[in-house]
């Protein structure tokens, strides 16, 4: 088990749903319409994972900080 995930939101893709900031409001807010992480390390966490999967444009990317592995979204 890893023990932390960087967590980014790509500005570009992001459609401003509010989808994952509904979904993991500690993780996630919307800033000028665009989703951004409240912090970019945090402690693996299943609504993180919601979160980014539940993105309609695959904006949110979860990686393991230790070897960069993808854990979301889901492939
Ligand atoms: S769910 Fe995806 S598209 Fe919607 S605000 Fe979050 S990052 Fe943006």
């Amino acid at each position: 088990m890893s023990s932390a995930w960087r967590v980014g939101v790509d500005p570009g893709r992001c459609i401003g749903t509010s989808i994952c900031a509904g979904t993991a409001p500690e993780h996630f807010r919307l800033v000028d319409g665009v989703s951004a992480p409240l912090a970019d390390v945090v402690s693996p966490a299943e609504v993180v994972l919601d979160a980014a999967n539940s993105c309609p444009v695959e904006a949110i990317i979860v990686r393991d900080v230790t070897d960069d592995r993808l854990i979301a979204p889901e492939e």
